[in-house]
């Protein structure tokens, strides 16, 4: 499709398009492909396979509408697509934190790549921005209009500062080019293809429990976290692509429901049975204490909430687990 042409609001959403996701290869960006191709797209996938997994799109090797590229965004690329999702970074602490120098690449020298290549097509591209942005909130839910609580120079900064200097990037490039730009700032979402191994919470509390482990709580387990289902923030990103260019975010998105991993732990326990006990283990640093999505914005801009109920998505995440060889062994 020519990208001179101006679809409707409706009609943005059903015609084929040329769609380029970076990080596709990812939990979320490979979520956002099957619905991508759902709705009848072509579909890039690139990715450097650095936290993402061929497994993710193998379902998608060989389908007409979709193309796998192995490539670091932190390089120029040179492709023709009409509209860009930027979602490539590792988004775990322990993947973030693994090299956090090329995590800061990633996020800066990558995005003024994906930037440099949009403006050369003269085409929408949407950042998947984070709540971290927020850091450790002094402000309680997080709309958009807070700026955050972030520290420069801890073990989580090379992703918090990173993330914040791609929004910069992003709203610079709108006002120095005139480009389309949509950043989405994601709550913690969760769902079938998280990464086993990444140590984010759903994902340990679902293995410990399937495995008959102790379930691990950081530091009293009262802090608190908000969990978004991930086909439920899919399409909050594929409704804020179909915005018209005025509507460039920062969005949040994510569920409202918020609780304390104390209480994480005890529905996922009840759902998996078996016998589990809690076990404590130190807070690790900056960890914020409170975290939840003041999502007004997306609700009026973008017609859009969270449906899915923390009990039904877990279910769902479980059966996933439940599912596959690496739930029976242990991380060696
Ligand atoms: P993920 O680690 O599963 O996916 C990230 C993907 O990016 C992986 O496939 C990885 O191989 C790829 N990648 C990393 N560096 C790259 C590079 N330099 N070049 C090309 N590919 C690269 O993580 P995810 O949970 O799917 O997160 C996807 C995006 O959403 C990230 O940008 C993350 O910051 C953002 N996000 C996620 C969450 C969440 O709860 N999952 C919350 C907020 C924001
Ligand atoms: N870029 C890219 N693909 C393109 C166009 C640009 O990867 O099709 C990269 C290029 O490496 C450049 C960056 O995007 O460094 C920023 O491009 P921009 O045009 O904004 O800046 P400039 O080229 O003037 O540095
Ligand atoms: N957490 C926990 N046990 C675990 C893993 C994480 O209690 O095995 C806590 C962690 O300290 C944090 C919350 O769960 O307070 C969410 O952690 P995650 O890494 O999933 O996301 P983030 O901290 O980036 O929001």
């Amino acid at each position: 499709m020519s990208t001179t042409e101006k679809p409707s609001e409706l009609s943005r959403y059903s015609l084929t398009k040329r769609v380029m996701v970076t990080g596709g290869a990812g939990f979320l960006g490979s979520h956002l492909i099957d619905r991508l191709i759902a709705d009848r797209h072509e579909v890039l996938c690139v990715d450097n396979f650095f936290t993402g997994a061929r497994a993710n799109v193998a379902h998608l090797l060989g389908h007409p509408r979709f193309e796998l590229l192995r490539h670091d965004i932190t390089m120029p690329l040179s492709v023709e697509v009409d509209e860009i999702y930027n979602f490539a970074c590792p988004a775990s602490p322990i993947h973030y934190q693994f090299d956090p120098v090329q995590t800061t690449k990633t996020s800066v020298i990558g995005a003024i790549n994906m930037l440099g290549l949009a403006k050369r097509l003269r085409v929408p591209i949407l950042q998947a921005s984070t709540s971290e942005v927020y850091g450790d909130p002094d402000v309680h839910p997080q709309p958009e209009s807070y700026w955050g609580n972030v520290n420069p120079i801890g073990p989580r900064s090379c992703y918090d500062e990173g993330k914040r200097c791609a929004e910069t990037l992003f709203f610079d490039y709108r006002r120095q080019h005139d480009l389309p730009i949509k950043v989405v700032r994601i709550f913690n979402t969760y769902g079938p293809r998280m990464h086993p191994n990444d140590g984010r919470v759903v994902s340990n509390f679902i293995l410990q429990a399937l495995r008959g482990e102790d379930i691990t709580i950081f530091g009293d387990g009262e802090q608190t976290r908000s969990f978004c289902y991930v086909e439920d923030l899919v399409d909050g990103c594929v409704r804020m692509m179909g915005t018209d260019a005025d509507t460039t975010g920062p969005i949040n998105l994510g569920n409202e429901g918020e609780y304390s991993m104390l209480e994480l732990a005890s529905t996922v326990i009840d759902i998996v049975g078996g016998k589990s006990r809690l076990a404590h283990k130190p807070l690790p640093q900056d960890d914020p204490r409170r975290r939840r999505p003041d999502t007004s914005l997306a609700r009026e801009t973008l017609g859009w909430q969270a449906s899915t109920q923390l009990r039904d998505g877990l279910e769902k995440t479980v059966a996933y687990f439940d599912s596959h060889e690496f739930t029976r062994q242990k991380p060696s």
